[in-house]
């Protein structure tokens, strides 16, 4: 047994609520925006939370969920999957190159394709398990040192890159704007590169900002503590 202590006291029913809440938002957003209904897809992100928080969501009939670790997700996600097959999981933290057959033989989309050697990792493992799960390029849009991602300026030869040398195919783009700026600017400026590379999908939208995503044309927005309430902090 868990110690009560280890946890934040929640209330069981919580993750479902929380996931009810934002999908009504989302959906108010949509439509106050004129995006089509199912426009927008959401992206549980479900990363540090057990079965526990996972289930209702699961239970309430939610499929789409997000983890940054790979081998964190492997140890939780299996034995979820057993009871709910069509459970789908997108890789949104940055993928280290020794973890890419790991990461294209379990999750169905990574969010953080930033450079090219892990382009050609992916193209070689592609190949060799013949399993493709869809690819967003992860671009630095507030140009920070500490973040992973393309520049904007490098974004549109690192895309024809991933094209034409390793032939993989580009669902689109993803961004984090840096914490300390609005973000409407940052999502505007993704879309733009979206537009200008024929990318249709915009990976962008956090629980503080998701709503200003839609109004830019988010496709995927992934929401963590908004739906699962806050994460544990590490112990340090
Ligand atoms: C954790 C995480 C999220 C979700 O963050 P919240 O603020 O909890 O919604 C979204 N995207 C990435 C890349 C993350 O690592």
């Amino acid at each position: 047994m868990t110690p009560p202590d280890a946890a934040p006291a929640t209330d069981p029913g919580a993750p479902a609520a929380g996931l009810a809440h934002v999908r009504a938002e989302i959906d108010a957003a949509a439509e106050a925006w004129n995006r089509a209904p199912g426009a927008v897809k959401l992206i549980a992100v479900s990363k540090v939370f057990g079965p526990d928080r996972i289930l209702p969501v699961l239970e309430a009939g939610h499929r789409l969920f997000g983890e940054n670790k790979v081998q964190e997700a492997l140890g939780k996600w299996p034995a979820l999957k057993e009871r709910f097959p069509d459970a789908a999981v997108h890789l949104i933290g940055p993928l280290q190159s020794n973890k890419t057959k790991d990461a294209v033989g379990f999750f169905d989309a990574i969010h953080s394709l930033d450079r090219e050697k892990l382009a050609r990792r992916i193209a070689d493992e592609i190949q060799a398990q013949g399993r493709a799960p869809m690819l967003f390029v992860q671009v630095n849009t507030g140009d920070e040192a500490q973040k992973a991602g393309v520049t904007p300026d490098g974004a549109d030869a690192f895309i024809e890159t991933c094209r034409k040398t390793y032939g993989l195919t580009i669902e689109g783009l993803m961004c984090i704007p840096p914490a300390d700026e609005a973000p409407s600017p940052h999502f505007a400026l993704l879309r733009k590169i979206a537009e200008r590379n024929g990318l249709e999908s915009l990976s962008m939208g956090m629980s503080g900002d998701y709503r200003e995503a839609v109004s830019l044309g988010a496709t995927h927005v992934r929401v963590g503590s908004a739906i699962f309430g806050e994460r544990p902090k590490p112990a340090t």
